[in-house]
């Protein structure tokens, strides 16, 4: 997997984290969760990542994905169960539309930002991602 960051030279970590080839079902909103923790500012380029960068991705990816599965994901869009109940993971949210609002991670105190990256909405802390 370390590979394909080697690979992707020019992309910033945000579109590297959504492309297809790295982790399937990293959706838009999944992608700035990961990012917020582990760290990372999303318009870094892959290529400035350590490794312990990467395996923290690799690890937060793993986390909010099955956390997002056991919540029955995010109802934001079109994911609702078939029982038409919205998901609970949406509630939980660090960073995502969260623009405006302090970082939740204890004893930061940025504010969260919200920019435009490849037409997506992506959210981070200006403070504790790097
Ligand atoms: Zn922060």
């Amino acid at each position: 997997m370390f590979l394909y960051f080697l690979k992707e030279k020019k992309k910033n970590i945000k579109n590297f984290l959504l492309d297809q080839n790295f982790v399937s079902g990293i959706g838009n909103i999944y992608a700035s969760e990961i990012l917020f923790l582990s760290k990372i500012n999303p318009i870094k380029k892959a290529r400035l990542l350590k490794i312990k960068d990467c395996k923290n991705i690799v690890n937060n990816s793993r986390k909010v994905l099955n956390d997002a599965i056991e919540k029955g994901g995010s109802s934001i869009r079109d994911f609702k169960n078939i029982l038409g109940n919205e998901g609970s993971f949406q509630k939980d949210f660090k960073v995502y539309l969260r623009e405006g609002l302090n970082c939740k991670r204890t004893k930061c105190r940025g504010t969260i930002l919200k920019k435009v990256i490849s037409n997506r909405s992506t959210f981070f802390c200006n403070t504790c991602q790097k």
